[in-house]
């Protein structure tokens, strides 16, 4: 089929990528100039996993193709894909501009039968407001259909999630687009839901913000094991080898952060307020949230004592391992408290420096994730980036004033650390 995406990051690219690589034609579109002429130059605006090998094959096949001009994409496709951004506001509620201003685009340029698909995020009911908005700017006046169709990837494993999507949701005002979404998910194997729009909106929201509650459910566990001598892991892997219950996203860490939980939290939030329920549940995953970050800080605080002038290295500056995506990133975050309280920092992350240098300021970058902890007072682990198990650790201990190691993402056995000679602080063990 012939596809547009409009919106070319770490959803849309994706999303267009993997369309080519089962076969459809695909246009990606973006506002950005510049990312669009990297992308036509054969360059990457972000790292993922396989995606460049990917692209280069579909752009080959002359499947992919780039453009600045929403026009020609809606002109050029039966299908068009959302995938911009939905911010939060300071108050929480979703930034609805983009998605506002694409709904007119598209209207704008519509001379034929469209299917207008909106997989950006987004509050319930707002397919009903995109349809609305290219009904009223919509010059030609032809027929469309509005569909909702949530995205579930992760980043670090968006191609693998793409290709391989545990389901595929599907939202719709009526019939008519099910046969083309249907023909167009084919090639993926998935089992495809077919809901109302107000439905599949709901079902994004309420499944990040679950899981969002269960890192926080096992955080607030590593608090009880840390009072009680317990070990959080040990708790986790008897928890998760339930069936019921499952041992994915019971890693007590920092805390989450990233593009959407955070985000995607406070919506579902601000939404359920409006709708006339107060979700308390969620502001509590919030809160245990900022709190495991304020634990970590002290735990930080309370070993070095004063901060103030002494070096701290920081392994991992990405939310999460294997991107380059340094949004709401607890790193960042953690890196920005430990200046404030004086600290001088030497940085690592293995992809995602270059993103971190427009956030971070006054620090050290260090190529080499084994050089940072040269005269560092202690080293502070992060992200769980796999290379970082592979650290030597016996150089790192040389290497540190004191062997001091904070693991913010218990990457180490603590018994195997106090042996190697480190005063080892991990979370909930
Ligand atoms: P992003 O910021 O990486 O990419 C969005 C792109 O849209 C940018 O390149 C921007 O230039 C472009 N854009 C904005 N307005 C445009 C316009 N009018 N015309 C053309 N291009 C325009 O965002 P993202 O992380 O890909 O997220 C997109 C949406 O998908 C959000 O709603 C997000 O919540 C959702 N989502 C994200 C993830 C994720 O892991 N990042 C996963 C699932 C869902």
């Amino acid at each position: 089929m012939k596809l547009t995406i409009i919106g070319t990051g770490y959803v849309g690219l994706v999303t267009g990528t993997c369309f080519a690589e089962a076969g459809h034609h695909v246009i990606c579109v973006d506002k950005d100039a510049g990312k669009i002429k990297l992308l036509q130059a054969g360059g990457m605006p972000i790292y993922e996993p396989g995606l460049k090998e990917l692209v280069d094959v579909n752009v080959a096949a002359g499947r992919l193709s780039f453009s600045n001009s929403t026009q020609e994409g809606v002109e050029k496709s039966d299908v068009i894909f959302i995938a911009v951004p939905t911010p939060a506001q300071m108050d929480g509620s979703v930034d609805l501009s983009f998605i506002e201003a694409v709904s007119r685009e598209i209207a704008g340029a519509m001379t034929s039968y469209k299917i207008v698909v909106d997989k950006s995020t987004v509050p319930v009911k707002t397919g009903d407001k995109v349809a609305e908005t290219i009904k009223r700017y919509c010059k030609a006046k032809v027929e469309f259909d509005v569909v909702s169709n949530p995205e579930f990837l992760r980043e670090g494993f968006a191609v693998g999630d793409f290709m391989r999507p545990d389901r595929v949701v599907v939202g719709v005002r009526s019939q008519r687009p099910v046969a083309a979404m249907k023909e167009i998910y084919a090639p993926y194997n998935a089992p495809i839901i077919v809901t109302d729009i107000n439905s599949a909106e709901l079902i994004k929201h309420a499944a990040n913000s679950f899981l969002a509650l269960k890192i926080s459910y096992i955080n607030a566990i590593s608090v009880i094991c840390e009072a009680s001598g317990a070990n959080v892991q040990e708790v986790a892997n008897g928890m998760g080898m339930d069936t019921r219950i499952g041992r994915k996203f019971l890693d007590a860490s920092l805390g989450f952060g990233g593009s959407c939980f955070p985000k995607d939290l406070s919506a579902f939030i601000q939404i359920s307020d409006q709708l006339g329920y107060n979700f308390g549940l969620l502001k509590e995953v919030q809160r245990i949230n900022a709190e495991q970050m304020e634990r970590f800080v002290k735990k930080i605080i309370e070993t070095l004592w004063v901060l103030k002038n002494k070096t701290i290295g920081v392994l991992g500056l990405a939310f999460k391992q294997n991107t380059d995506d340094v949004r709401m990133s607890p790193a960042i975050d953690l890196c920005l408290r430990l200046q404030k309280e004086g600290a001088v920092l030497r940085v690592h992350d293995p992809r995602a420096m270059e993103k971190a240098k427009s956030v971070l300021k006054e620090v050290v970058f260090v190529d080499d994730m084994n050089e940072v902890a040269e005269g560092c007072d202690a080293l502070v682990i992060a992200t769980e980036w796999p290379e970082f198990k592979r650290l030597d650790l016996e150089r790192v201990r040389k290497a540190l004033t004191h062997p001091i190691l904070f693991d913010g993402r218990n990457l180490f056995d603590v018994e195997e650390m106090e042996r190697l000679g480190f005063i080892y602080k991990s979370i909930g063990r």
